[in-house]
């Protein structure tokens, strides 16, 4: 157990996977007495424990598609070390279109990741047959194939990253809510815990869905709204084994994987349910969710024309969390222009985990190159906070960002 230091140079509120992976990229990257608060007695204890762990790199644009690269790359050398590994199965992604529009689509991903330099290929429904054999790929109009693509344990992720940022120097302190951030003319002086303050010149929000009320609380209003996600896992059955890629089945607006030796299947619903983070405070939880078993039912019914076997199989468990979404789909990272030593990592759109390493140098690019790439000064939370926007608007478009996620066009 590590005592309350009084002073450090960065402190980070929030350890889940995107918290810790920040930690681990800026240990990484040379910065030192980094501090992680984490109010619960573990970490990854909130949304990223129940992620899929799905890492898909195959994006409609080539940032997108490389900052998953950079993600894959960092698991690869995380695996590398046998005493604190992610669990990163690389084993591959199917994508399976249903109608020549989707065709198009695909072939629109597979030209960024052509000019991103991630290799793709399309292949015939017999050979994407032999990657999945219980599968039924008759009704499939193309399958594309992403070799490097595969899925990992986001809680197992989480405690690698810990693990070797510890190494870098990296400090994580369970059980420590950040109860307020301090401010001294407008700019970051502290973080008080129930334990005292912590001095620091800047602090990182990766508070999950709690991000809007820690940004709240220095004065940043900042649109990031939580909206239900959920999958099932089945119970164990013969032909479900680890190496079975994972697959993704747009047009039914379908993901799944094999999750040891059962199913692990989840989606997208046309109609989402988020909730307003306004409607619960900082010190409060957000609303507990029961697991919905008639959209769950509805993924497995979607499913089965594709998976047969699906129809037979008990379910065993429902994970399920409120992933954070932005009105327009992208991440909020790097510094405020209006509260300096505020810093954001959040608003993740359900690739907070598979994109957890690649936030993480992101963070760092914002925060000490002299001139961060387009791309990552486009994140800036500063977009929302210049800018005047609504709630009413901004959570309908974050949820409807939700709803169509697989949809054509997205
Ligand atoms: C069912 C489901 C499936 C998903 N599948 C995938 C997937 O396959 N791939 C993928 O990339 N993403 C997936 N996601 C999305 C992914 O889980 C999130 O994007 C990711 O977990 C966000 O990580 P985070 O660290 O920002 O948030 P969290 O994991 O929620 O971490 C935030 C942490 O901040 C802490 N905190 C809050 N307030 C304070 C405070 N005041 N002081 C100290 N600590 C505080 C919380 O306790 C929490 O631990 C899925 C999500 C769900 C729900």
């Amino acid at each position: 157990m590590v005592n309350q230091p009084k002073t450090a140079n960065i402190v980070i509120v929030g350890g889940g996977a995107v918290g810790c992976g920040v930690a681990y990229s800026l240990a990484k990257a040379g910065v030192e007495d980094v501090l992680l608060l984490e109010k619960e007695s573990t970490l990854a204890a909130a949304t990223s424990g129940q992620a899929a762990g799905l890492v898909g790199q195959v994006r409609n644009s080539v940032e997108r598609t490389q900052l998953a690269m950079w993600s894959v790359q960092t698991f690869s050398e995380l695996q590398a070390d046998d005493t604190a590994n992610p669990g990163w199965r690389q084993v591959g992604s199917l994508r399976v279109a249903l109608n020549d529009e989707r065709v198009a689509e695909f072939e629109g991903m597979k030209a960024v990741a052509d000019e991103a330099g991630l290799e793709t290929e399309f292949i015939d429904p017999t050979a994407a047959q032999t990657h999945w054999p219980l599968m039924d790929f008759s009704a499939a109009k193309a399958v594309l194939w992403c070799a490097s693509d595969g899925y990992l344990q986001p809680s197992d992720l989480t405690m690698a990253y810990v693990a070797h940022a510890r190494k870098l120097g990296a400090q994580f302190l369970t059980s420590t809510p950040a109860r307020e951030i301090r401010l001294e003319g407008g700019r970051v002086t502290g973080v008080e815990t129930d334990a005292g303050i912590i001095e620091c010149k800047t602090v990182i929000n990766a508070a999950g869905a709690h991000a809007f009320h820690v940004a709240q609380s220095v004065g940043l209003e900042l649109p990031i709204v939580p909206v239900r996600h959920e999958f099932f896992v089945t119970v164990h059955a013969d032909g479900l084994v680890p190496e079975l890629p994972v697959v993704r089945i747009p047009d039914a607006t379908l993901y799944l994987r094999a999750e040891t030796n059962a199913l692990l299947c989840g989606g997208w619903e046309p109609e989402g349910l988020s909730t307003d983070p306004r409607g619960f405070a900082l010190t409060a939880e957000p609303p507990a969710i029961e697991p919905d078993y008639e959209v769950l039912g509805w993924f497995a019914e979607q499913l089965a024309p594709h998976l047969p076997k699906v129809n037979d199989l008990g379910l065993r468990s429902v994970f399920r969390g409120w992933p954070t979404f932005t009105p327009d789909g992208r991440f909020i990272i790097g510094p405020s222009a209006r509260v300096p030593g505020f810093v954001m990592a959040g608003g993740c759109n359900a690739h907070g985990v598979s994109g957890s390493a690649g936030i993480g140098r992101h963070v760092v690019e914002s925060m000490f190159e002299n001139a961060p790439t387009d791309y990552v000064r486009s994140l800036s939370p500063n977009r929302f906070s210049e800018n005047s926007w609504d709630w009413k608007t901004a959570r309908r478009d974050a949820q409807h960002y939700y709803e169509t996620y697989y949809c054509l066009g997205h």
